[in-house]
């Protein structure tokens, strides 16, 4: 339980909801964008999930957008 200097899962962005620099909470999610199930395992996308701690608005961004 080191402490750390910079919490690596909380960053401060810019909140496109209440349009202030804001402090997020930040994970990974991965989503399944396919129904399909032999394409299953090529469609999970993992997500950039940020949560605005001043107004809860949620923004996910897929990261391999390659
Ligand atoms: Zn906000």
């Amino acid at each position: 339980m080191a402490t750390q200097p910079s919490d690596p899962d909380h960053v401060t962005e810019r909140c496109g909801a209440c349009g202030g620099e804001t402090t997020h909470d930040v994970r990974v999610e991965i989503r399944t964008e396919s129904q399909k199930e032999e394409n299953a395992e090529f469609s999970r996308e993992p997500y950039r999930i940020t949560t605005c701690n001043e107004c809860g608005a949620e923004n996910a961004t897929r990261m391999n957008n390659a």
